[in-house]
């Protein structure tokens, strides 16, 4: 098999893994709770009055498969690293302790809260944001399918995280597709636009500190707050915080059906 048919079928792997993984499964599961199986009391658990669109889903699925056709070039491009041996990827189980998987996969989501808060903080930038971030921002109420929804320079910031979990943690590669399915269902909640967690479990320590669907929700219909991805530390620390919509944020939205044919407020 020639080099360039070797990269091809490795490209296709990991685009098949990063779509199913990454997207499909989370979205869809996070979909079809809040979108389609008519639960009772779910609709009392929206954030906002508004709702996705049909529009701003389809541009929602657009720029996520587009996020994972790139992922899936780093992907094929980092995996040669792996083959060479330069990275910190093991795949004998045995090579280390039992916890290993655990600690790694514990490290990942520490070392990611405080990429992504940072990064994200940087692309919210005035200069940088028209150019990598606004795309996800099209999505005032978004959906599930947002998960992935970004403008091609972000996919370069959003898969840098990746880059140096494989390069620093030694991980085994189905600890990573663990930690790809376990990202996407978190921020496949954070984008659905129903809070689940009660007002009074939200007063227990746990999630004092841990994001819940609201506070991203909110950094989609105001911007300029609750940057983390797991955590709120940074976000208390460095006074991005906010924990309940302004009156005025829902009461200046309109009303949609879920997934309607009207235009939101883009
Ligand atoms: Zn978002
Ligand atoms: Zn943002």
């Amino acid at each position: 098999m020639s080099i360039m048919t070797a990269m091809a079928v490795e490209y296709l792997v990991f685009f098949t893994i990063i779509l199913v993984a990454g997207y499909l499964l989370p979205a869809g599961l996070f979909h079809c709770i809040f979108f389609r199986t008519g639960i009772e009391g779910v609709d009392a658990r929206r954030i906002q009055q508004r709702t996705p669109t049909r529009a701003s889903v389809r541009h929602e699925i657009r720029h996520s498969l587009v996020s994972v056709a790139l992922f899936a070039v780093y992907a094929t491009i980092t995996w040669q690293a792996v083959k060479a041996g330069a990275t910190a990827m093991y795949f004998d189980w045995s090579v280390y302790p039992w916890w290993t998987p655990f600690a790694g996969f514990l490290a990942a989501i520490v070392l990611h809260d405080t990429y992504f808060y940072w990064t994200h903080r940087l692309v919210h930038w005035a200069p940088l944001f028209p150019w990598v971030h606004a795309g996800h921002h099209k999505s005032l109420a978004p959906s599930p399918w947002a998960i992935l929804s970004f403008q091609p320079a972000e996919t370069v910031v959003q898969f840098g995280i990746f880059v140096i979990l494989v390069f620093l943690i030694p991980m085994h590669p189905l600890t990573l597709v663990a930690y790809l399915l376990y990202d996407g269902i978190v921020n496949a909640a954070g984008h659905c636009g129903h809070e689940f967690i009660s007002k009074k479990q939200r007063r227990h320590w746990f999630f004092k500190y841990t994001t819940v669907v609201t506070h991203h929700d909110l950094h989609h219909s105001q911007f300029n707050c609750n940057f983390g991805q797991y955590f709120t530390v940074w976000d208390r620390l460095f006074g991005t915080f906010r924990d309940r919509p302004p009156e005025a944020d829902t009461s200046a939205a309109t009303q949609h059906s879920p997934l309607g044919t009207e235009t939101d407020r883009h």
